[in-house]
């Protein structure tokens, strides 16, 4: 059984990334849609009340108090055969460079950012793990398809690719976002959980309206699956992608 939860996914990248994972020639069993406000997620409802296979989790990425409802609900419907993959999306953005930024400011988009994907993660990996432990994954047999957790973060997070530093705060995070990848590469591959970043390109979203040479979310989506689907063995864990399978470099 294939299953995929996904943070963020009222808008942008997250909710598209449920419109393609259904798109897909073998679709997940179950697709989690994890948003916040699920009163407010109406393209979300709209697809899930076409979809059985998609299940709307409220969860806000910062608030504890929601992960134990949403686990539940995943394990009510997973069971024993786990949650196969996690998609660590939902996200801020802060324009603030190193001369503007507050701690306020620097503080929240560390909580939504670094801290919510860290603690999702925690809170899933029981899940995980049962999954991970059906098949009798190896250093080699590690894929999207045993488990995986997949971290969404940005070629602004990359320090080889920066050049300014417009939006000082927000890199800080996608940096922070990289070494958490890196961290749970290291302590999953024992139990044969695959962990990689993923930038999706500059994608006209609400975030990344701002950027020109936007890709769309379906481009930008359906390259992201094409290249995560294709990961395999323990090489591949640790790593950042871009939605185009090329290598970001830290
Ligand atoms: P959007 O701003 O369009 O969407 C962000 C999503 O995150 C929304 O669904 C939002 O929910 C959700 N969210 C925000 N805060 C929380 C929270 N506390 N708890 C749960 N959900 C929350 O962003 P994108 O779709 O563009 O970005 C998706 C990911 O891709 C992010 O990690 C981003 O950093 C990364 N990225 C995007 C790029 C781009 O060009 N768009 C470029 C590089 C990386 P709500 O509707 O409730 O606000």
């Amino acid at each position: 059984m294939f299953s995929v939860l996904v943070t963020g996914a009222s808008r942008g990248i997250g909710l598209e990334y449920v419109r393609q994972l259904l798109a897909l020639s073998s679709p997940p069993q179950h697709v989690f849609a994890c948003c916040r406000s699920p009163e407010n997620a109406e393209d979300l409802q709209g697809i899930a009340m076409e979809n059985p296979s998609v299940k709307v989790v409220q969860m806000d990425v910062t608030k504890e108090d929601d992960f134990p409802a949403a686990v539940r609900e995943v394990d009510g419907v997973v069971g024993e055969r786990g949650l196969t993959v996690l998609i660590n999306n939902a996200a801020i953005f802060s324009g603030h460079t190193c001369e503007t930024a507050t701690c306020e400011d620097s503080v929240h988009l560390y909580r939504v950012n670094v801290i919510g994907p860290m603690l999702v993660t925690q809170a899933f990996l029981p899940a995980l793990k049962r999954a991970a432990a059906l098949t009798s994954s190896d250093d080699t047999t590690m894929s999207m398809q045993t488990a995986a957790v997949v971290n969404m973060s940005s070629v602004m997070g990359s320090l080889a690719s920066t050049k300014n530093g417009k939006s000082a705060s927000y890199r800080m995070t996608k940096v922070a976002v990289n070494m958490l990848t890196v961290c749970m590469a290291h302590d999953f591959a024992s139990y044969g959980i695959l962990a990689v970043a993923m930038h999706p390109g500059l994608v006209n979203t609400d975030m990344g309206k701002r950027h020109a040479g936007k890709l769309s979310p379906k481009e930008s989506v359906c390259g992201i699956l094409d290249t995560l689907l294709k990961l395999r063995g323990r090489q591949a864990s640790g790593k950042a992608y871009q939605w185009n399978g090329q290598i970001l470099a830290w």
